[in-house]
């Protein structure tokens, strides 16, 4: 997520480290170098001089402490300023005792998708969603809803070719109370385009079915241009909260950064893979974290719970081996992408180049698997001659094993600063 902008400011901010002090030209030049990245990923030019100016303001009005360096003040006043574009609070839609939503949007954006993952996410949590086809021009639209709600056993009502909102609502009531449903989820119709006639058929069916939430989804790729998209829904329709989706591919950030200023609306969801259970809430304070690289431990702990991996009696980092490490590399694996869990991990983008796939799990397999009990207690024994012969009999090379005793030093150092930090180590997790 956001790969690009978030290298660049913490490039900019890097550059501030190790200074005792830093002068009002440096950070002239630090803010200068912030400003372009994000206008790089697509930040509407005046979010992105509000925030710059944002940032100036609580630098210089930071009081000089002995505890932090200026990079760290510039770091922590980034973050905040972060969290504040993105939305601030995490927000969530209200749920009553009986909820009707709409989902609105361009075609294409990932409304269908979403609407499937809301009701899973939402069954979840104990509600009982209807899914409601509401295309009356695109039968195609509503097979699509209706495969998707088949798939994660969720019922669908589909509406009619050129079904009236009046009547839509009878039967939509009519189905709720039927099958006692309590969360309605209506995925209106879609086009490639703002299209006045598509406009005045959603403001009737909205006129007439008046839903607690009209929820909005942005595909996050198209940056600049959903905001566009948003303004003219919010102002024909009314939107109550954003849905970003696509945040798993390489948008740039600019839709997700602007979106809270340029609509004044909360950002409710995010959309992170194609699966019906690709949806999280948006965590402003997590995605700015992740950001700045400085790591995102509250959703790594919350992957680990759904993945129903069970903690046991966490090891010290003192104590850990290098068989727990590799245990832990394929616990992880299940988890989802390695590179997607890396980066949650504080520090973790400087680990150094230790890229994971399931090739090279192998190899980090066989070269522990090569090694003797004690050498995997303490790779610090580990010498020249005993590297070769591993890289030998693990049919690998002395870099592969140089980079994974790097890894694994490096994991611990950043386990014992976590370990001063919430009084306990996060490795322990057992397949
Ligand atoms: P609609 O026309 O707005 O209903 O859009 P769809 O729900 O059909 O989605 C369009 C495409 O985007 C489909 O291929 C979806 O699988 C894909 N998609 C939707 N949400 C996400 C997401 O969060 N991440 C990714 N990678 N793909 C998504």
């Amino acid at each position: 997520m956001f790969e690009r902008l978030a290298a660049r400011l913490q490039e900019a901010i890097d550059r501030l480290r190790g200074r005792g002090r830093i002068t009002e030209e440096d950070l002239k030049d630090t803010l200068r170098e912030i400003r372009r990245a994000l206008i790089d990923a697509d930040v509407n030019l005046e979010v992105a001089r509000t925030f710059i100016e944002e940032v100036r303001q609580r630098a210089l009005g930071q009081k000089v402490l002995e505890s932090l360096t200026p990079a760290e003040i510039v770091l922590a006043t980034v973050y905040e300023a972060l969290k504040e574009a993105l939305g601030g609070e995490v927000r969530q839609p209200t749920l009553k005792e009986r909820n009707l939503w709409f989902l609105v949007g361009l075609q294409g954006s990932g409304k269908t998708t979403t609407a499937a993952k809301l009701a899973l996410h939402y069954r979840s949590k104990g509600r009982r969603p209807l899914l409601v086809a509401a295309d009356t021009q695109r039968p195609a639209a509503r097979a699509q809803l209706r495969i998707l709600g088949e798939k994660i056993g969720v019922p669908v009502l589909e509406v009619r070719d050129g079904e009236s909102p009046e009547s839509i609502r009878r039967r939509v009531e009519e189905a709720a109370r039927r099958e006692v449903r309590d969360l309605i989820l209506v995925d209106t119709a879609g086009r490639l385009q703002i299209d006045e006639p598509l406009m005045e058929e959603l403001a009737q069916l909205r006129a007439v079915m008046n839903p607690d939430e009209v929820l909005l989804v942005l595909d996050a790729m198209t940056g600049q241009e959903a905001l566009g998209v948003a303004r003219a829904f919010d102002e024909r329709i009314g939107v109550t909260g954003l849905i970003l989706t696509k945040l798993d591919g390489d948008a740039r950030g600019g839709a997700a950064l602007s979106a809270r200023h340029v609509t004044g609306k909360p950002i409710y969801f995010a959309g992170v893979s194609e699966k019906p259970e690709g949806l999280e809430p948006f965590y402003p304070d997590r995605l700015a974290s992740r950001i700045l690289g400085m790591g995102d431990v509250a959703t790594l702990a919350e992957k680990v719970r759904a993945a129903g991996l069970e903690a046991e009696a966490p090891k010290a980092a003192k104590e850990i081996t290098l068989e727990d490490f590799l245990k832990q590399m394929q616990g992880l694996k299940r988890l989802g992408s390695f590179s997607e869990i890396l980066s949650m991990l504080p520090g973790a983008n400087r680990l150094g180049g230790l890229q994971v796939d399931d090739k090279a799990l192998k190899r980090l397999e066989a070269i522990v698997l090569s090694m003797t009990p004690e050498e995997r207690k303490d790779p610090r024994i580990l010498n020249a001659s005993r590297r070769r012969r591993i890289a030998k009999g693990s049919g690998t090379t002395v870099q592969e094993i140089n980079r994974l005793i790097k890894a694994f030093e490096d994991t611990k150092a950043l386990m014992k600063s976590l370990e001063k930090r919430k009084g306990r180590g996060f490795m322990g997790i057992r397949r």
